[in-house]
């Protein structure tokens, strides 16, 4: 089963949790002078690993579609 990972950067506050639980998931980068975490594939296979991303993102920013 696959799922599909998107990262709002515009809510996005950089904060890099998601990175931190998830690496393979989620990446952060300078984007225009800020951090921001974005998604390192749009699909991807370990959908656990992105849900806990998303789970401890406390800004809403990353929303799973499976
Ligand atoms: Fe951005 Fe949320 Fe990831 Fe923090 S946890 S870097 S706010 S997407």
């Amino acid at each position: 089963m696959t799922c599909k990972v998107k990262v709002d950067q515009e809510t996005c506050i950089g904060c890099g949790a998601c990175e931190a639980v998830s690496p393979k998931i989620y990446k952060l980068k300078d984007l225009n002078g800020e951090q921001k975490a974005f998604a390192i594939k749009e699909e991807v296979e370990e959908v656990d690993e992105a849900k806990e991303g998303e789970e401890v993102c406390p800004v809403e920013a990353i929303k799973i579609d499976e």
